[in-house]
């Protein structure tokens, strides 16, 4: 073995810079962060040839005193940290006192920074981390770091660099995520003289991502938000239909800081889980709002990654943040789609309000049940209005006459006197054509012919209802109870969890050691399913128990799944016309296994299929 010698601070530099400065989009980050950390209202970052020949980064912030020019460019130099005790809440982007340091030592660097307030300021240029020029200099209040021929003094390195437009669009992605990082900055990204972005930091996110993403990215996104003590979330989520085949719109911001996070990505696509296919991904730009305390920042060279001491919270409070945006974006289309919800009925007659959108359409006598006196909603009997109480299931509601019906209303009352009503309506009318094989539905809706799957239909919107807050289950008393013979452990599992087991629309007794009585099942299900569900209930319910969301979803999707298997056996006509309303109404799009359920040939593809056009 050779002599172990101490390595030259000049060598020790560039190996600690290749940590930190792996390409020109590190040098940018790095310069922004810097920026961001200045308390700068305005930072603008241009770049030539990539950024491989020069970058700049210019910020309105507090500037740095002229004695602490040069100590700015030492290793572990930093204004952020003191000592040990302040790494366990780190409130700034930078704290590891290394950017400067690193980047000088492989570029040739130029400084000019004005303290606020000052009259003069500093001008400082270096060349592979040793300062050559300095001088007093009248410039601007901020800071602007230029620099110039990166890597021109470590070939190896500059060997690994791929073309200016890769390394240059590495760049647009880092300063993409500084720049959404933060509303409250106005960013502006030149690149070879054309200016790229430019945020008006305004502080609202819409309007960032707008100017970032554009406006069709915007369209497609919805709000999302959650807090508790502990993690707030705020920003936006994508709609299901703007969904996308890869991960690369996914921006997560914990405490203003980008990272890279599995768990928040796994948190995130957990709440599309039911409305998307495999292999397409939400969107999102999230906010993360947690105590300092509560993470640790110092476990990345680069401070993209994140350790949490509580990875439930976080997990929490992402999930319920995209799945309340998903529930909410439901009504949100659906009151879209309509201009004025109200109905209007005179018990023989139901139509919207807006006129002559329904004809007379029959409603069979059962439409209004069991009212409860705190809800009212307003009916319309000719010319006179009322208040009517409100707790009714409009259902099938076909119109004879004119082949145009309402198929299904129902109201959802999420508080008291807070009516929301949710009406499955189909502004169009569909024409059921018939039925293939017994499976698919085959209707025409506006210009399209339509294929749906009738059981993936029926089983998503039957696992809708299961997971709505208001499921009240039909259950089915049975004239004889049902022995299940589980064995032991599923037994007590059952009879642990039996106030949701009975949600679900089962009763449960003990009977005997290895068994239960069944007396009451679902409706939906079948008989002979009993056994065979409840044993699938309980393996989910050995993996997590009924109060995770994510497991109680599985358990929904096996009933969902067996009531399918039921109702589609055979079907009448009403009930192939109320199925197809409802995934026409947008309320099925995907089936909880993520298949589709609905499948459109449009009359264009058609003409052009047959040589019509
Ligand atoms: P760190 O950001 O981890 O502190 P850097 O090497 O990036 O380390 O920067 C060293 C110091 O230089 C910072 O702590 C800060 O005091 C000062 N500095 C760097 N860039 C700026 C800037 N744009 N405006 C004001 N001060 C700056
Ligand atoms: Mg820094």
């Amino acid at each position: 073995m050779p002599k172990i010698l101490q390595l030259k601070q000049h060598v020790a530099d560039l190996i600690a810079a290749g940590e930190v400065v792996q390409r020109p989009a590190s040098v940018v980050k790095e310069l922004m962060e810097n920026s961001i950390d200045s308390g700068a209202a305005i930072i603008t970052v241009e770049i030539n040839s990539g950024g491989m020949t020069y970058i700049r980064v210019t910020d309105d912030g507090c500037g740095i005193a002229p004695e602490d020019a040069k100590t700015a460019f030492l290793r572990h130099a930093t204004s952020k940290l003191k000592d040990a005790h302040d790494l366990e809440a780190i409130g700034t982007l930078g704290f590891r006192g290394e950017a400067l340091a690193a980047i000088a030592a492989v570029s040739r660097v130029d400084l000019m920074t004005r303290q606020a307030g000052s009259n003069e300021g500093v001008s400082l240029s270096l060349e592979s981390g040793d300062v050559v020029d300095t001088s007093p200099t009248g410039c601007p209040e901020g800071t602007t770091i230029i620099v110039r021929d990166l890597f021109f003094n470590t070939p190896a390195r500059m060997k690994f660099m791929k073309s200016d437009r890769a390394e240059g669009s590495s760049v647009t992605q880092a300063v993409l995520r500084c720049a959404l990082s933060r509303p409250d900055i106005s960013i502006r990204f030149i690149k070879d003289g054309r200016t790229e972005y430019h945020t008006p930091g305004d502080s609202r996110i819409d309007s960032c991502v707008y100017s970032l993403l554009g406006r069709d990215f915007e369209a497609g996104f919805i709000k999302a938000q959650s807090a508790d003590e502990a993690v707030s979330v705020n920003g936006f989520v994508s709609t299901p239909a703007a969904a996308r085949g890869n991960r690369s719109y996914q921006f997560f911001f914990v405490n203003g800081r980008v990272i890279r996070s599995q768990l928040i990505q796994t948190a995130l696509e957990q709440a599309y889980k039911n409305v998307l296919p495999s292999g397409r991904f939400p969107s999102c730009v999230l906010y993360i709002t947690i105590k300092p305390g509560s993470i640790d920042v110092n476990v990345h060279p680069a401070k993209t990654e994140v350790k949490f001491y509580s990875d439930k919270q976080i997990f929490d409070g992402v999930y319920y943040a995209a799945l309340g945006a998903l529930e909410d974006s439901k009504i949100f289309n659906i009151e879209s789609q309509y201009t004025n919800p109200v109905l209007q009925s005179d018990n023989t007659t139901l139509y919207h309000d807006s006129g002559s959108i329904f004809n007379t359409t029959q409603i069979k006598e059962k439409i209004i049940l069991n009212i409860p006196a705190e809800h009212n909603i307003n009916v319309k009997t000719g010319d006179t209005s009322m208040h009517v109480p409100f707790d009714v299931i409009y259902d099938n509601c076909i119109s004879e006459s004119s082949g145009t019906y309402i198929p299904y209303v129902s109201h959802e009352v999420s508080g008291k006197n807070d009516i929301r009503t949710d009406m499955f309506l189909c502004p169009d009318p569909i024409r059921v054509i018939g039925e293939a094989f017994n499976v698919y539905i085959i209707i025409e809706y506006k210009n399209s012919i339509w294929f749906i799957d009738k059981h993936a239909a029926h089983e998503r919107l039957h696992f809708d209802a299961l997971r709505s807050s208001n499921y009240e289950s039909m259950s089915e008393a049975l004239i004889m109870p049902v022995i299940c013979r589980l064995g032991h452990e599923d037994v007590s599992l059952l009879l642990e969890n039996d106030a949701f087991i009975e949600a679900l629309g089962f009763t449960v007794e003990n009977f005997g050691d290895d068994s239960v009585a069944i007396r009451h099942i679902p409706a939906e299900i079948d008989i002979g399913d009993t056994e065979s569900i409840l044993s699938d209930i309980c393996d989910q319910l050995k993996k997590g128990g009924s109060a995770v969301p994510v497991q109680r979803d599985v358990i929904y999707k096996i009933i969902a799944c067996k009531a399918a298997i039921k109702a589609g056996r055979s079907s009448g006509k009403t009930e192939l016309e109320i199925l197809a309303a409802k995934v026409m109404s947008g309320e099925a799009a995907f089936c909880p296994h993520g298949r589709p359920v609905a499948y459109e040939i449009s009359k264009s593809t058609l003409e052009k299929i047959f040589g019509r056009t």
